[in-house]
């Protein structure tokens, strides 16, 4: 439906292709056993997969914007865990890209391009989820390096990633004035990995809490202005926000297919369940939904694409839309395999659990409909 130049065809061809033959096997068994397998990111190293979004200086793709969703799309719609973690890492290089210094470009994607690097973004806190202002994880200046101190919760990749760009209070007690934020090395005293979460869908990506007890950051790790954290976070979830969009429209696509192509071999009463129209009008909105949802994504990655920055509103309505679209999707999916999407022998179940992280992460939907409705009455 989106029109799309030769090359990122073959890319989302060369993805699908890798995601069907053999991403499909492993989803099924990360999301029974809920615990990260470390062949897919022995994968996605074999296709330069966490290198979309890494200057080419350094040895990556640096993909366009429209690309790079395309790849999360294809991925979720075979495997929604293991899309998080291109998403998390895309996430973690937007920051780092928008917030470096030359020096630290040359320090961190010249360690990225040796390959074989996971990233993290972590910024929620137990007491700061939507309140990002309620941030209480504080760096302190002492000498060469930050001292900090607090944890953060629910990060994706989080006890398997090498590098974390986190959000601390750098200044003040409140508010999103005074928040900084930092490369964080998984290596650096006072930092360690806390409980690992046992989730309900996306059960093959890694979600644990992060503590800092006196942790010791290096000042030259900051990235930006200190106190300008939430600059940089706003600036870069006009990119992130769009990666969870994408997942959301992959798993409802995987959804759809897999209930249109059950639909005409179900046969009840004597024909394919496809036959009544009651099944055809459920297949045709679900359908509807998915191409507006594409139609809304695409349309804000072509507007990165040009150099737009001014798309915070888009990002969020596409965000909403399409894992609203992913949610009623799936829920439709299993309905329409009756009993048998009930079960865990088919995907959709999965799928269905899988979409509602996509209402919640990177801002809940009712944070985004905030945002949508405070620029139509600013
Ligand atoms: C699978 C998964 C992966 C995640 N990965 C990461 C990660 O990698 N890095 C990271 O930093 N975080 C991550 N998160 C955290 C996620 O971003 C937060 O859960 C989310 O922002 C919501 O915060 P909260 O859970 O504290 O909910 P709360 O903020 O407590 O919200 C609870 C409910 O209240 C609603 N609400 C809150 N304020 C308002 C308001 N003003 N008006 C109307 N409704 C409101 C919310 O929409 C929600 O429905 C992840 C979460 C999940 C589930």
């Amino acid at each position: 439906m989106i029109h799309l130049t030769e090359e990122q065809q073959m890319i989302r061809e060369t993805v699908r292709k890798l995601a069907e033959e053999k991403l499909a096997p492993i989803a099924v068994r990360i999301d029974k056993t809920g615990k990260f397998s470390r062949e897919v990111v022995d994968l996605f190293e074999e296709y330069d997969l966490l290198k979309l979004k890494l200057p080419k200086k350094y040895g990556g793709l640096d993909t366009d914007h429209t690309t790079y969703y395309l790849v999360i799309e294809e991925i979720a719609r075979v495997c929604a865990s293991s899309s998080m973690l291109i998403a998390t890492q895309g996430s973690c290089l937007t920051s780092i890209r928008l917030g470096a210094n030359k020096e630290q470009e040359e320090r961190f994607f010249g360690r990225l391009g040796k390959g074989n690097v996971i990233l993290s973004w972590a910024m929620t806190e137990p007491n700061a989820g939507s309140d990002v202002g309620a941030m209480r994880a504080r760096a302190v200046l002492d000498g060469d390096y930050y001292i900090v101190n607090g944890s953060k919760c629910f990060i994706t990749a989080g006890g398997i990633a090498d590098m974390y760009t986190v959000f601390f209070r750098t200044s003040g007690e409140k508010g999103t004035d005074g928040l900084s934020g930092f490369v964080v090395d998984k290596d650096t005293p006072g930092f360690s990995v806390g409980k690992i979460e046992d989730k309900m869908g996306m059960r093959g990506s890694q979600t644990s809490e992060l503590f800092f007890e006196d942790a010791r950051v290096p000042k030259e790790n900051m990235l930006g202005k200190e106190g300008k954290g939430w600059d940089l976070l706003i600036e870069s979830v006009k990119e992130t926000r769009l990666g969870i969009a994408c997942q959301a429209l992959g798993i409802a696509e995987g959804a759809l297919e897999f209930a249109t192509n059950y639909s005409k071999e179900r046969v009840q009463f004597g024909k394919p369940i496809s036959k009544n129209q009651g099944i055809q009008f459920m297949l045709a909105d679900m359908k509807i939904q998915v191409e507006a949802s594409r139609a809304l994504i695409f349309q804000t990655a072509a507007m990165l694409d040009r150099g737009i920055r001014d798309v915070l509103p888009y990002a969020a309505m596409a965000k909403c839309m399409a894992s609203d679209t992913a949610m009623k999707v799936t829920t439709d999916a299993v309905q329409i395999l009756g009993g048998y999407g009930y079960m865990k022998d088919y995907p959709v179940e999965r799928m269905m659990r899988d979409a509602k992280s996509t209402q919640i992460t990177e801002g809940t939907n009712q944070i985004q409909r905030m945002i949508i409705a405070g620029s139509m009455l600013k």
